[in-house]
This record gives C-alpha cells, sequence and structure tokens, in this order.
C-alpha cells in the first residue's frame, strides 16, 4: 500500500527572509523597495504582505514571496488541498462547494487546473527519485468505449503511478514508444505485466527484466489444462499433473523440466486445415511454458520485484472508482492528469 503523506504547504503571512539571489543578474545585494497587500485565496489568510526588492546590481526591481504563496491567487496550500478533496471523492464542482465552507470562493475550472498542476508535480518527483520496477497494464476507462485503452505505469517500490498513455497494450511498437523514454528518464530496470505477447519483444529490445504475473499465468494455464484434461488421452494426463506441480513451486528448472516432457511427447503433423489435436495442444502449451519460464521467476533473484501486478491493478481499481468523475473532462490531459492523481491516492 502506498504511504498515506497528508502534507499541506505552510503559508506564512510575511516573509521571514530576503532573497538569496536576484532573479535577473544573480546579485546578492538588495534594497528594500517598498510592501504590498496581496489578496489571496487560502483555507485560513485572506491576505499576505509581499515586499519588493530592488538589486543594488542590475538595478532591477522583483517581488519577494513569503513561503506558500507565489504569483497566483490561490496559495500552494489551497491548490493543493483543493486537488485533494476531489482525489478523496468530491466532484470538480462539489470541491468549491466544500470550500465555500471556509469562506473560500473558487470555480470549478480552477479545482481542474489545480488537478493539473498537481499531477505535473507528481511526475516531476517521480523522475527524480527514479523507478526500478515498474508495473505496467492495460484499462478501459469508463464511458470511453473498448476503442479507448490507456496503458498505465505504476511504480511498484511505492504504488503510485507514473504515467498514463492513450495507447493499446496489444500493439508492440506503441507500447514501446510509451515505454523507452520512461526507462531513460526513471532508470527502469524490471517490468511487471501479464502475460501479453506484445511486452516480450520490448522488454528484450529495451534491456529489461520482464515479470509476468503469476496470478494471469495460473488463471490461463488452469483454463488450458482443464480444457485438455477433458480431450485428452488417458496416457498422458499425468503431464498434466507435472504442469500444475511445475507452476504451483516454480522451481529454477523449470524450463529444462518442461523441455524434456515437450520432447517426449510424439510430434504428429496436422493437415493444413486440421485443427490442432489436444497431444499437439499439449506439446505447444510445453514449449510455451518452457521458453518464458525465467520471466516467471524474476522475483525470485531481483530484490523487491513482486510476482504478481496486484499494485497496478490497486491503482487502475482507485481511477476506476474515480471515473465518473473523471470523465467530465474534455481534454486528453485533463483526462490524464485525473487519472494520476486518482490512482495516486494521498500519496503526495
Ligand atoms: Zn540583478
Amino acid at each position: 500500500m502506498p504511504i498515506v503523506v497528508l502534507q499541506l504547504p505552510d503559508v506564512k503571512r510575511k516573509t521571514e527572509t530576503r532573497p538569496q539571489k536576484c532573479r535577473y543578474c544573480s546579485g546578492e545585494t538588495f534594497q528594500r523597495w517598498g510592501k504590498v497587500k496581496k489578496p489571496v485565496r487560502d483555507n485560513r489568510c485572506r491576505y499576505v504582505f509581499v515586499y519588493r526588492y530592488r538589486c543594488c546590481t542590475c538595478h532591477r526591481t522583483f517581488r519577494h514571496h513569503p513561503d506558500g504563496v507565489d504569483q497566483a491567487d490561490q496559495t500552494q496550500r489551497l491548490r493543493k488541498l483543493a486537488s485533494l478533496l476531489w482525489v478523496m471523492g468530491l466532484s470538480l464542482r462539489g470541491v468549491p462547494t466544500a470550500l465555500a465552507a471556509f469562506g473560500v470562493s473558487l470555480s470549478h475550472m480552477s479545482v481542474w487546473r489545480d488537478n493539473q498542476e498537481q499531477s505535473e508535480l507528481l511526475e516531476k518527483q517521480r523522475r527524480w527519485q527514479g523507478v526500478r520496477v515498474l508495473g505496467l497494464d492495460g484499462a478501459y476507462p469508463l464511458g470511453w468505449g473498448k476503442k479507448r485503452a490507456v496503458l498505465i505505469a505504476v511504480d511498484l517500490g511505492n504504488g503510485v503511478p507514473v504515467a498514463i498513455g492513450q495507447i493499446d497494450e496489444s500493439n508492440p511498437q506503441a507500447v514501446r514508444r510509451f515505454l523507452e523514454p520512461l526507462v531513460q528518464r526513471l532508470g527502469v530496470s524490471v517490468i511487471v505485466t501479464d502475460d501479453l505477447t506484445s511486452f516480450r519483444p520490448v522488454a528484450e529490445k529495451l534491456g529489461l527484466e520482464q515479470q509476468v504475473c503469476q496470478f494471469h499465468v495460473r488463471r490461463w494455464v488452469s483454463n488450458a489444462l482443464r480444457e485438455l484434461q477433458a480431450v485428452l488421452a488417458q496416457e498422458w494426463q499425468w503431464v498434466l499433473e507435472e504442469i500444475r506441480r511445475l507452476l504451483a513451486e516454480l522451481p529454477p528448472e523449470g524450463s529444462r523440466r518442461l523441455f524434456e516432457l515437450w520432447k517426449q511427447i510424439p510430434e504428429r503433423r496436422t493437415g493444413q486445415a486440421g485443427e490442432r489435436s489436444p497431444l499437439e495442444q499439449l506439446r505447444h502449451l510445453l514449449i510455451r511454458l518452457s521458453e518464458h519460464w525465467d520471466s516467471y521467476r524474476v522475483f525470485d533473484w531481483q530484490p523487491d520485484v513482486p510476482w504478481t501486478n496486484n499494485g497496478t491493478e490497486r491503482v487502475i481499481g482507485r481511477m476506476k472508482m474515480r471515473s465518473r468523475t473523471v470523465r467530465g473532462y474534455k481534454s486528453w490531459s485533463g483526462m490524464r492528469a485525473a487519472l494520476l492523481l486518482s490512482g495516486s491516492g494521498l500519496a503526495w
């Protein structure tokens, strides 16, 4: 679970410090050049005092804002608070209503902009910290229809989303375009995914280790085994049991064992139009599992790699809970910001 950090920035009524450096010429000596009373939107202050300074080197003047205040009329605290209220479940129009109780008037468009800003801060923070293990999974935001897929990347170290792309996860080129800059920027070394074939060549090209979610593998393999059990000749049923056992235990030598089983099964050619016989299906299953075996057990030798993609699914679950109000966003950038924030829970 992500760590819940509810820390709002402090807002000072006036500056306690002098400016360190001139913003124009980097000069370091200043004269005070007056004081202005700046009205602000905040849950506690109605106004703050801002000093003007004149640089002794270049003679230009500038405002030196107190902590928690900048050029904007909302304080940094209010911007964060508005965004936080939205993440906690209020709608874009519900946030201004709640803040009105503190005597703050804010439009729902301001809340929209605050969300945008907070999600950018969140992304910057990720970039700074780096991400070693990245979970990837696709989703279809509610109300978007099946055609508008998104791919979500989650830092599995802390369960916070780091990026969202409007990308079909089954297209390897698109996945690569999305993943490559993230890998370079964040220093990713392991990805955790489901068993989709599109992730495998991308991981290889980018030199990443890939852990395949074992919940997914167990689900599709046990379905395949159940189907085979019904049609496979009695003399080969023991192979199904052996596969079950290997997947339950995930031993290092599993790949070799599966390959040996594959060799024991006689190859039989089917006609051009003919369907695969049960025995051929079994062969196919064995070689696929044998070839993919390493990607099932990265968690065993790489520290901090989970053996399932649950961390990513939890983030997507949080996004889905909020997508009813997220739907109000018309543009992709707004949608993306909203999804990033709602997926992050309160971990910022
Ligand atoms: Zn200067």
